[in-house]
């Protein structure tokens, strides 16, 4: 009997037996499209419904900068909404004011927003701060993640007051968070190890959510490549200064040996973070003399570092 024999290296679907587009290292299973989309929408809604990150009257101000992660969570988000008749969202783009790379990343923001269909605003450095990030650094190349983060997350609040938002959702994945975990240890930061990022105690009132934070980098990348949406943009000049660039390739080198890696790293995190979060570590809220910005000290991140810039 002739057996008519399937052609090597194309593994089927352990759904359905559609042709795989993607093969899950940890569990092991092929997915064909539809399947693999399916999947990566339900882990998404699951975790939304089970931390409760969005309740009704919600107006969610998205932090969109134009790259596969925050578009990706816009394109969740407004999938998952859909059954959601009184919530909203609205998109939000800081222009740090880096040449030679927001200039286009700002322009796939616009698209993204418009093909969505969600209204999008841009906030940028030079508004709030009267300087772009490029000035700002001038010399200080080597703490440009460190000095931008302060000043995008004062942006993105700034950004969401305006438009009157109840949350800020940021497009932090399981990578990002691995990463963040990892970078705390090796820094030896202790609270910020245990203190939990959703709950925000410096500088903002408005709470922030991570609706990706399970879905791995490369299971966003390929979710926007099988929905068409992928795009490849320049990469932020400045990333090739910061401890994260080391720590991530680390990561990725571990995941890629051991499937799991991050998970497992995160699940850790939240351990530590149940035994010590909250009482080593609780601090209590006081105003910026300068800003009035909630904060813990004498003075907010922002206006230290403000000061510090001259
Ligand atoms: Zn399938
Ligand atoms: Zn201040």
């Amino acid at each position: 009997m002739v057996t008519k024999k399937k052609p090597a290296n194309t593994p089927v679907c352990s759904s359905c037996n559609e042709p795989a587009v993607v093969c899950q290292r940890q569990s092991h299973r092929n997915l064909c499209s539809t399947h693999f989309i399916r999947e990566v929408e339900e882990r998404f809604f699951l975790t939304v419904e089970k931390s409760r990150l969005i309740r009704s009257g919600d107006r969610i101000a998205v932090a969109l900068s134009g790259g596969k992660d925050s578009t990706a969570l816009l394109l969740l988000l407004s999938r998952h909404l859909q059954k959601w008749q009184d919530v909203s969202l609205i998109a939000i783009t800081v222009d740090e004011g880096i040449k030679g790379y927001r200039e286009e990343t700002i322009r796939a923001a616009e698209r993204v927003a418009e093909k969505i269909g969600v209204k999008h605003q841009i906030i940028s450095f030079q508004d709030l701060f009267s300087d772009n990030l490029d000035a700002l650094l001038k010399g200080r190349e080597t703490q440009a993640c460190t000095i931008c983060g302060i000043l995008r997350k004062k942006a993105l609040i700034e950004g969401a007051k305006k438009v009157r938002a109840t949350k800020i959702a940021t497009g932090h994945n399981l990578d990002d968070e691995a990463q963040s975990v990892l970078m705390n240890v090796l820094r030896g930061d202790l609270p910020r190890l245990v203190r939990d990022s959703t709950v925000e105690t410096s500088g903002c009132f408005i709470p922030r959510i991570k609706p990706l934070a399970e879905l791995s980098e490369k299971e966003i990348a390929s979710y926007l490549y099988v929905r068409g949406m992928f795009l490849t943009l320049p990469e932020c000049p400045y990333t090739k200064f910061a401890l994260r660039a080391e720590v991530r390739s680390m990561l990725s080198g571990l995941e890629h040996r051991n499937p799991g890696t991050m998970l497992r790293l995160m699940e850790s995190q939240k351990k530590i973070e149940k035994y010590l979060g909250g009482t080593m570590f609780s601090r209590s809220l006081r105003r910026c003399r300068q800003c009035g910005d909630p904060c813990s000290g004498d003075l907010c991140q922002v206006c230290r570092l403000r000061q510090s810039l001259g």
